[in-house]
This record gives C-alpha cells, structure tokens and sequence, in this order.
C-alpha cells in the first residue's frame, strides 16, 4: 500500500497516518518530522530548514526528493507506507512519480477542513518534541506537567504553530500544495475525506476507503 495523505496544515492527516500506519503495520513518513528531528539534532538538513521552517514556507525541492529518495530505500517501505506532508508542490509529485516508476502510489487522500477550523486547530494543538504525539488544548490536553502521556518526553508548542506563522502556512499550502488536488484527480487517484469531524468518525471514514481500494 503506497499511500499520500494531502490536505491543509491541521487537517488532520498526521493524526491519521499515525492511526493508519499502526493498523496496518507500515510505516508513516513525515517529511516534517524528519527535518524536525534534524533541526534538534543540528545537522546541515537541520540547519538549512530551521528558518525556513520557523516562517512557515517550504524547504527547496531538491532537499526534500532526496531526502525521500533515501527514506524509501529502507527496508520497513517494502510493504507500503504513508506519505504525510509530502508531496507539497508539483515539482515534488513529478520527482515522486519519477522516483516510483510504473509502480506509482495507489492513492492521495485529501482531508478536507475549513479554513476557520485549521486556524484553531493549529493554534492550539501541542506536540511532543521525542515522538510526536499530538494534543490539543481543547480537546486533548496534554498532562498538567507538560510530559507526554506515551513515551515521557516534553510536550511543547511548535514554533511554527504560532497565530502568525499559521495565515502564512495556509497561505502556501493554496498557493503550493492545492494544485495536488487537480493533479491526483486528473489521474484519478485522489479520494476525499470530510475532515471537519471528530478523529473516530474520520479514521472510520479512512478504514471504509482502505476496504474500497482493497486492503
Ligand atoms: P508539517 O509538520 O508537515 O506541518 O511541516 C512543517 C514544516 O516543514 C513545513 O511548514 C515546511 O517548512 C517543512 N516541510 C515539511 N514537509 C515539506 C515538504 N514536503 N516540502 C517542503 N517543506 C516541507
């Protein structure tokens, strides 16, 4: 199963890749974590991306395919994975096209969410800095003591999780990423979820797809 998660920065998608990705034993590939895993740990990748990442624009084309090219060489894609966050530009769904070959991705999947929706979500959410887990002030608030409830790492706020980086996050995502949409549905690979509802009823939406496309 070689999946693609599309849709705007608090979509959701993470949230569903996680729970996708655990059911059916392949893993979830963020192009966001990995390069927040390189900017902690102050490798080049992490010092090239930091400000970038930090004003909510994209990282360059180039990094990034290869960046994907090396991640998709390991052995634990050999059954599938779930593309999260990535493709986010044209240019990159090519580079991907040409990287897969005949073989290709079986599906992108938009998770569709207003825009009003993202804003709070995204402003609000709260991330674990050591595995990634996600709480939301509202409707899943990390522990009082800010460690998190799965591995004891510290749950902080993302830097580019801030009022005034969100309306520039979004604002590329319209101007980089939504031309993904037409570009998957052209090929008749694009299936759309209604993201606006609560995390149980859309990952019951994802499983009924999954069933539809036969695995
Ligand atoms: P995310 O965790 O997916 O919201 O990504 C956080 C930030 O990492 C983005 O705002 C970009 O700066 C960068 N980033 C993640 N994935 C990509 C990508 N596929 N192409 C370019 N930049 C990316």
């Amino acid at each position: 199963m070689r999946l693609i998660f599309l849709g705007a920065p608090g979509s959701g998608k993470g949230t569903q890749a996680a729970i996708l990705a655990k059911s059916q034993g392949i893993p979830q590939i963020s192009t966001g974590d990995i390069l927040r895993k390189a900017v902690k740990e102050g490798t080049e990748l992490g010092q090239k991306a930091q400000e970038i990442m930090k004003r909510g624009d994209l990282v360059p084309d180039d990094i990034i395919l290869e960046l994907i090219r090396e991640r998709l060489a390991e052995t634990d894609c050999k059954s599938g994975y779930i593309l999260d966050g990535f493709p986010r530009t044209l240019e990159q769904a090519k580079g991907l096209d040409r990287m897969l070959g005949d073989k290709g991705i079986q599906a992108a999947v938009l998770f569709e969410v207003q825009s009003a929706t993202l804003v709070g979500r995204i402003t609000s959410r709260r991330v674990c800095v050591d595995c990634g887990e996600t709480y939301n002030l509202i409707t899943d608030p990390p522990p009082p003591d800010g460690i998190c409830l799965r591995c004891g790492g510290k749950v902080i706020h993302r830097q580019d999780d801030t009022e005034e980086t969100v309306s520039n996050r979004l604002a590329v995502y319209e101007a980089k990423t939504a031309p993904l949409i037409e570009f998957y549905e052209k090929k008749n690979k694009l299936f759309r979820i209604d993201g606006e509802a609560p995390v149980e009823h859309v990952r019951d939406q994802l499983f009924t797809l999954m069933r539809r496309l036969g695995s």
